[in-house]
Parts: structure tokens; C-alpha cells; sequence
């Protein structure tokens, strides 16, 4: 298994971890394969989305505020981030990617990012 970690500046942004993954395939000396990625955090996530226009992350985050207010009436968990905690459930903590002859395998307008819900913060990515 191998780590890196992520500074994020703002409390909510999407940061394009793509390169760094690929580091961690060519570390790991995997030729051939699958390998999972996993942030160990409750308020961030993980997906795979365009990494062309910055606009369609953007828009991810201002629908993702639509669906999952900052504040509700309801919410009960005494921290103050039950809305960081939705979105990065709604994310997901995982993902998995192929790689093939050493590079992960995408398509030519994806990238891989970590989703940001409660910062700015030190995370990390757990490669395996
Ligand atoms: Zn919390």
C-alpha cells in the first residue's frame, strides 16, 4: 500500500489527484491491473469526472449546495458539518481504476479528484 497526502485550500473544492495516483501505481511496480483508492476522511470523497473544463466541477459543487444545504433546521450532529458528511457519502470514499503497461487507464477527458466538503485540510489517499 502506498499514501500521499493532499493539502486543500478552501472548504469545499475538487482537486485533481490524477497525477499523483499514477505516481503511486509507478511506485507500487504494477504492471497490470486494478488498484483501489481510498481517502480515509468522513467529510471528503472521491470521483472520476471531465478534467477539461474547470466549469464542470464547479457546477458539481454548486448542485451538490442545492441538494445538501449548509444549513437545515433538522440537522442535529453537534460539529455543524452533517452537509460535508452527506456530500462526501454521496461521493463515496472509494474508487477503483484499471492500469494497464504501468499507467492508469482513463479516458482522454477524465481525471481522478479528491472532493473536498470540510475544509481546508491535510488529507490523505490510501493506493492499493
Ligand atoms: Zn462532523
Amino acid at each position: 500500500m502506498k499514501f500521499f497526502d493532499v493539502p486543500t485550500r478552501s472548504r469545499e473544492q475538487f482537486v485533481n489527484i490524477t497525477a499523483q495516483v499514477q505516481q503511486a501505481v509507478q511506485a507500487l511496480g504494477i504492471a497490470d491491473g486494478v488498484v483501489t483508492l481510498f481517502v480515509p476522511h468522513t467529510t471528503c470523497g472521491l470521483t472520476i469526472n471531465e478534467n477539461a473544463d474547470p466549469h464542470v466541477v464547479s457546477d458539481m459543487l454548486r448542485q451538490l449546495d442545492v441538494m445538501v444545504p449548509l444549513r437545515q433546521a433538522f440537522y442535529e450532529h453537534s460539529e455543524g458539518n452533517s452537509a460535508a458528511h452527506i456530500k462526501a457519502s454521496l461521493m463515496g470514499c472509494s474508487l477503483q481504476v484499471l492500469v494497464t503497461c504501468g499507467h492508469v487507464d482513463l479516458g482522454v477527458w477524465q481525471g481522478i479528484y479528491l472532493c473536498e466538503f470540510d475544509g481546508p485540510r491535510a488529507r490523505r489517499v490510501w493506493v492499493q
